[in-house]
């Protein structure tokens, strides 16, 4: 991740530990995700429940680089305003 955005030049890294926060955003994006997948795999297709599992836990694998970078972005724009008339501090 970089240390500063390239349009505006916000520092990211607001105060240390600061994206630690963004755990609390991803959770319930995972949690509600996983939860629609499990029901649709085991009750609409009528998978088997571990297999319904192992599909949950690969689809958790792969999107939670995606997740995490999402729930960062959501949390510096829950504490940063963005301004385009103030550029390059
Ligand atoms: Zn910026």
């Amino acid at each position: 991740m970089p240390e500063r955005c390239a349009v505006c030049g916000q520092v990211f890294e607001i105060e240390p530990g600061f994206f630690l926060a963004a755990l609390w955003i991803s959770y319930p994006l995972v949690l509600g995700f996983e939860m629609a997948v499990l029901i649709t795999c085991y009750l609409v297709l009528n998978y088997s429940l571990l297999l319904s599992f192992l599909i949950a836990a690969t689809f958790l694998l792969v999107l939670t680089p995606p997740v995490m970078r999402y729930s960062r972005s959501v949390l510096i724009h829950l504490f940063v305003s963005f301004d385009e008339n103030r550029s390059g501090e």
